[in-house]
């Protein structure tokens, strides 16, 4: 597929010294590794459209390294998420930038969502899918 550039790259991928990784955030399931809760850019290869969730799910490893986007697998690296109404039919999306969630002034471990207006599609997120919600409503 044509290859999709994102002009957030300079602030996606922190220099290590600015890696956090916050405890409440990692989400380990039965017998998988450890995911990582992200801020992703995601894509659909079929119709192009681009979507972002904070509720991003990478390997906490992956992340640690900072592996690129890009050579993150489906299903393995992270949870997928469909397109939404695919003009394409049914399509998953891949990420094509992830960053760490703001953290908030607030101590608060719920403040980390950088957009709160739109709601988090469970029907779409193949972690919720899989029994893991997200979110808590429906
Ligand atoms: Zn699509
Ligand atoms: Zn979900």
């Amino acid at each position: 597929m044509a290859s999709h550039h994102i002009s957030l790259a300079t602030d996606a991928r922190p220099i290590m010294s600015e890696i956090a990784v916050f405890k409440n955030l990692i989400f380990t399931p039965p017998g998988k590794h450890s995911y990582y809760r992200l801020y992703g850019l995601w894509a659909c290869g079929k119709c192009k459209k681009t979507w972002s969730s904070a509720h991003t799910y990478v390997s906490l490893e992956k992340y640690k390294n900072q592996v690129p986007a890009a050579e993150l697998k489906k299903d393995w690296d992270y949870f997928t998420q469909k397109c939404k109404k695919c003009p394409k039919g049914d399509s998953v999306g891949h990420i094509t930038e992830y960053k760490h969630l703001r953290e908030k002034e607030s101590d608060s471990e719920e403040e980390v969502e950088p957009d709160t207006k739109r709601p988090h599609i469970s029907s779409l997120c193949e972690k919720c899918k899989q029994g893991f919600r997200c979110v808590d409503r429906f």
